[in-house]
């Protein structure tokens, strides 16, 4: 069964130095849960904790209304995925995916149906036969995925799991989880420092940064509501407005408050269109374009800085280098942030 998971100011220390520092989380039954942030930020730190391989300094920590704070591993009922796949080389994928089934005491002609289901829905049934040393990364991850899944755990963990394989199979296994996740509908807590894949992924986000938790909420919660200035910086491309910038939208009759950090995501931003009410139009010359083919990328000089806009590829409407446009945009838009304390001293 499914289990709801709860963090309680979760303290982590590793000698003089707090790893983490009070994270409090509340993962819904079901929930895909991502845990995302910059290498050292804590991540993997509060993932081994709820899987119970890290000692708990300080905080509870509940799997439903079970504290498992003194629960050992291996009585959490949690399905693990790392990164490295850590698949046992000498058995056969089949034998891989039965292991756990095996451990658990499972009566064998049980665990047939049950295995040949889980390789089924990762679409690996005809390399059952096969070792680990004669597939690819993907089919590695797919047999490191069934095999977490086939024990049917109550709260699914995956650190980094796509991060060795190559781009374009990242994104096929992405979907494969997201189906998978959704069809068993097993409790997820997912870590990863690829903000792309939090996003695609997850239903909700928590971003952490040294220890702490900056925000949590749904990817667009994150994304176009940012509520710090860590979290707009970390999540997507944004461009931070400099003051000449501020001074030119304020002249327009823009409120944008110059006390502030002022910033604005990149496809928020548009040349050459009619400004709608409200709207304001800045005159900017093309630096340059990048050609991505589902959408354009330009660098614009705007007074003393460069603006980077995307636009939709719509093959008619392309500027060139060199060539004077406007570049359009709403005050709304902007996401501003007040310096911190130190910035001010
Ligand atoms: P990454 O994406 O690089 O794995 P992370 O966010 O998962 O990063 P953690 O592995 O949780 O980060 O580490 C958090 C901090 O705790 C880091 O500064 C790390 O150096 C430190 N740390 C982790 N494990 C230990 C340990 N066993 N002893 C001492 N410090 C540690």
């Amino acid at each position: 069964m499914s289990n709801r998971v709860i963090i309680q100011n979760a303290v982590k220390r590793y000698g003089d130095f707090t790893a983490l520092n009070g994270v409090s989380l509340d993962i819904q039954e079901g929930e895909f849960f991502t845990l995302l942030g910059p290498s050292g930020c804590g991540k993997t730190t509060l993932l081994r904790m709820i899987a119970g391989f890290n000692s708990i300094e300080g905080g509870d920590f509940y799997f439903g209304e079970k504290r498992i704070n003194d629960v050992p591993a291996h009585k959490r009922d949690i399905g693990m995925v790392f990164q490295n796949y850590a698949i046992f080389p000498h058995l056969t994928v089949r034998e891989n995916v039965a292991y756990g089934l095996k451990a658990r005491k499972m009566p064998a002609k049980e665990i047939k149906p049950k295995v040949d289901e889980a390789l089924e829905l990762v679409q690996i049934s005809h390399l059952a036969d096969r070792k680990p040393n004669e597939l690819s990364g993907g089919q590695q991850q797919r047999v490191a995925l069934a095999r977490a899944f086939v024990i049917e755990p109550s709260v699914l963990l995956m650190d980094e799991p796509l991060s060795n394989l190559d781009a374009k199979l990242r994104v096929q296994m992405r979907s494969v989880i997201k189906k998978l996740q959704r069809r068993l509908g097993i409790t997820t807590i997912y870590v990863t420092h690829d903000q792309e894949e939090a996003l695609t992924l997850s239903d909700r986000i928590a971003v952490f940064n040294k220890g702490f938790i900056e925000q949590i909420g749904t990817p667009n919660e994150v994304y176009n509501h940012s509520q710090t200035e860590f979290v707009c910086n970390f999540i997507g491309d944004i461009n931070r407005l400099n003051d000449d910038t501020v001074s030119a939208l304020r002249a327009a009759g823009a409120e944008v408050d110059a006390s502030k950090h002022n910033y604005i995501r990149l496809e928020r931003l548009h040349v050459n269109v009619a400004p709608r009410s409200g709207e304001i139009a800045l005159d900017g010359t093309v630096e340059s374009c990048e050609y991505y083919g589902l959408y354009i990328k330009y660098y614009i000089h705007v007074g003393t800085q460069s603006l980077k806009v995307i636009e939709k590829n719509d093959g008619v409407n392309i500027y060139d280098p060199g060539q004077r446009v406007k570049v359009i945009l709403n005050p709304n838009d902007i996401m501003a942030y007040a310096p911190s304390a130190e910035e001010v001293e």
